[in-house]
Order: C-alpha cells, then sequence, then structure tokens
C-alpha cells in the first residue's frame, strides 16, 4: 500500500509527468518566466471555466484576496463582515489593511456564513462580505448577495477551497463559485484543488472597471510603465506556474470527480453512525471536498488523531482556533464576542485523508481504522 498523506501530490504528478515535464521546459528554452504566453493563456482558460469576463492572476491566495480589498477603495475603519471558521489568511487580510473585521456565525451544517447571522453584524460601517467556500461547499450565495444589494455592500468570495464547485440559484441557473460576488478570489496553493507546484493565486470578477483596478493595484499600481495612480503592489503568478496550471485545469473535473469518489466511499463507511456525522451538502451546492471533514459526538479528538497516527494515517483539525480567539484580532476587540456555533465546531471537527490518488485499498484500511477508534 502506498503511504498514506493528506494529499498526494507526487502520484498525481506521475500521471501528467510527460505533459507538465514539456510545458516546464518550454517555459525554460523561452526564458518568458514573467508575464510570458503562459501566464495569458491559463487567465483566458481559467475565465472560460468559471464563466467570468476577467481572471487577473497573482502571486498567492492571500494577495488575491488583499487586492480586491484595495482595489474596493475601503478606508481604515470599513467594516468588513466575514465568518471567524475559516483559515486565518481570510480574516488577516482585512486587518493588514486596517479595515475592521466583523465576525459572523457559521450553519453547523454548511460551515459556511449563516445568512442570518448579516443581519446582526451590519452597521453604518459595514462595507463588504468576505463569504468563504469552506472545505468545497458553497456559501449560500443568493441569501448573500441579495443582502449585499439591499445594504449596497461588495461581496469577495473566498473560493481558495472550492474552485470548480457549482452553485445553483432558486430559478434553476447555475454559476461557478468565484464568479457570483462582485470579485472571487483564489488560491494556488499545492494542496488546493487546482494546485501550482509553489505558490500562485487569482482573482475574478465581470466588471470591467474592478478588473482594470485590480490589475493596476497588482502591478505596483501603474496604470502605465513607470507611471503609478495608486499605492499598489506587486503580485504575480510566473510563467512556469501557469504553464502547469494550464495543464492542470484540464483535468480539474476529473480531479473533483475523484475527491467526490473518495467522500462517498467515506460516507458508505459512517452512514448511520451516531458518533460521526458526514459531510452535508445543501441543494444549492455541488461538493468538490477540498476537505473531508466530519464532526465526532462522544469521541476522544485527540485520542483519535493519534490512534490514526500510530497507524501511519494523519488527521487533521481545521481549524483549531477561530479568528475571534486569536491574539491578533485582540485589538479589534472580538475576543469577548460569543460564538457559540463556531466553538462547537472547533470543538468536534477532523479532517481525515482525501485526495485524487486515494485507491480503495487505502480507502478501506483507513475507514476501519476510524471505526475501530470510534466504535470501542
Ligand atoms: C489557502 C487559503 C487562502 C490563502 O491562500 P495562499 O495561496 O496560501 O495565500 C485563503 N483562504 C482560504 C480559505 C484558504 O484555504
Amino acid at each position: 500500500m502506498r503511504p498514506i498523506q493528506m494529499v498526494d501530490t507526487k502520484t498525481q504528478y506521475q500521471k501528467i509527468k510527460s505533459e507538465v515535464d514539456k510545458a516546464v521546459l518550454e517555459v525554460m528554452e523561452s526564458s518568458a518566466f514573467i508575464n510570458g504566453k503562459p501566464v495569458h493563456d491559463f487567465a483566458a482558460a481559467l475565465s472560460s471555466y468559471l464563466g467570468v469576463k476577467h481572471t487577473i492572476p497573482c502571486a498567492n491566495g492571500t494577495d488575491a484576496l488583499q487586492i480586491a480589498m484595495m482595489a474596493l477603495g475601503l478606508q481604515p475603519g470599513d467594516e468588513v463582515i466575514t465568518p471567524s471558521f475559516t483559515y486565518i489568511a481570510t480574516t488577516e487580510v482585512i486587518a493588514l489593511l486596517r479595515l475592521t473585521p466583523v465576525f459572523v456565525e457559521v450553519d453547523a451544517k454548511t460551515f459556511c456564513i449563516d445568512p442570518a447571522a448579516l443581519e446582526k453584524a451590519i452597521t453604518p460601517k459595514t462595507k463588504a462580505i468576505v463569504p468563504v467556500h469552506l472545505y468545497g461547499h458553497a456559501a449560500p450565495m443568493e441569501a448573500i448577495m441579495a443582502f449585499a444589494q439591499k445594504h449596497n455592500l461588495y461581496v469577495i468570495e473566498d473560493n481558495a477551497q472550492a474552485i470548480g464547485c457549482d452553485y445553483t440559484f432558486s430559478d434553476g441557473t447555475k454559476k461557478k463559485t468565484g464568479s457570483i460576488g462582485h470579485i472571487g478570489a483564489t488560491s494556488f496553493y499545492p494542496s488546493k484543488n487546482l494546485g501550482a507546484f509553489g505558490d500562485g493565486g487569482a482573482i475574478f470578477t465581470n466588471d470591467d472597471e474592478l478588473a482594470a483596478k485590480m490589475k493596476m493595484v497588482a502591478n505596483h499600481g501603474q496604470s502605465r510603465q513607470y507611471y503609478h495612480d495608486v499605492v499598489g503592489c506587486n503580485s504575480r503568478l510566473d510563467s512556469i506556474q501557469a504553464a502547469i496550471l494550464n495543464i492542470k485545469l484540464q483535468h480539474l473535473d476529473e480531479y473533483a470527480a475523484a475527491r467526490q469518489k473518495a467522500a462517498d466511499f467515506y460516507n458508505q463507511a459512517f452512514a448511520g453512525n451516531p458518533r460521526i456525522t458526514t459531510p452535508y451538502r445543501a441543494s444549492y451546492s455541488s461538493h468538490v471536498y477540498h476537505q473531508y471533514t466530519v464532526l465526532l459526538e462522544g469521541v476522544n479528538r485527540n485520542g483519535l488523531k493519534e490512534f490514526l497516527a500510530e497507524r501511519k494515517i494523519p488527521a487533521m483539525i481545521y481549524y483549531p482556533v477561530p479568528g475571534h480567539k486569536q491574539k491578533m484580532f485582540e485589538q479589534f476587540n472580538v475576543a469577548s464576542k460569543e460564538m457559540p456555533v463556531t466553538d462547537w465546531l472547533t470543538e468536534r471537527v477532523i479532517s481525515f485523508p482525501i485526495h485524487t490518488e486515494l485507491d480503495e485499498e487505502q480507502l478501506n484500511y483507513i475507514g476501519s481504522a476510524i471505526l475501530e477508534f470510534v466504535n470501542q
């Protein structure tokens, strides 16, 4: 049996090695390492895949969120509503720009923003909402967009964990996550569903003006060479990463299907077990299983982690400390805010290995080990 990892990028690479090696060599031969043809080809291919007008590649997913917020012209003290139950990058960027993160609760089933929580979080200073499509499941975008429209707020989707996920609106129309808000942001960190061989990120929008601003911000605020109109930053996706991503994008749906197959296996293995709540999928969302995260009830979570580690099975807690309890945010006086749902989830979640290369032997081995501990 192959060793079990949270993600197996090595085996995945072996399957596309000849294509990838050729594309990387081509970039090296051309020596157009920055802003080369693969960067433009990849941006066009991703726009077409997501059904958006503009894709602006950048250096990583954190930058993508930062550039989006910089381009919206938000001012220090403006409030941005975001879940506490997310990876730190989402909320850190808000604070970095001297905006005020306002944490809201998530839904206990979907792990994404609870639309009912928005009403309680809004103030005259609220300017934007950053929903996160956590673990590969969409946030309830229809309700979030309706709320944003009513209150004249921007919506920036953090799509770092859900690229390829489909959202179905109540009238039956479908859109990809990341293409629904005013701006979408994603990451190509190697372990993400569309992962590069290094860092990378991108921003999406259908708005021509916002696209032009974000391009400018990502390139030192430059409108034409050596003319800098706004304070920007330097954030680029390099040609080698773009060439690799261009190949991997062609496999993205197949990768999602492989993750879904692994998730189906776990779902069946754990079905009806009162101590394991398997991932929920709302009718409006597909699930691309960036993570396979369950809730444990009456199980010693650390004990399970150790039991699995002894059998060389990794498991992770995403994330052990929610935003409202991070020291980083104490200055925003949010530490005292009560977030019972987020705290309840934080104590119960555990993520098991899920990736495109898991075979039946590995899944059987993982599933039986989990059940052996849980049912003892
Ligand atoms: C990975 C991730 C990011 C940041 O992406 P980087 O490329 O690592 O900067 C942001 N938000 C979420 C939800 C993520 O999972």
